[in-house]
């Protein structure tokens, strides 16, 4: 039972990834790449939101 693996090459970074069903970031290595090709379009402020969280800090409230 000679079982192939698929390998695809990451777009981002170029590395071999075994194309399965349990990699959820295919055809990525990984996560990180996945992102980076997906903010590549909007790459002059590469930003995420993270979990910064609220934006009450930039409310002006009044006094
Ligand atoms: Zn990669």
């Amino acid at each position: 039972m000679a079982q192939k693996t698929t390998l695809v090459a990451c777009p981002t970074c170029g590395k071999a990834v075994a194309w399965r069903p349990e990699n959820a970031f295919r055809p990525f290595c990984g996560e990180r790449c996945k992102m980076i090709d997906l903010g590549a379009w909007a790459n002059e402020s590469y930003k995420v939101p993270t979990e910064h969280g609220t934006f009450e800090e930039d409310i002006e409230r009044p006094q």
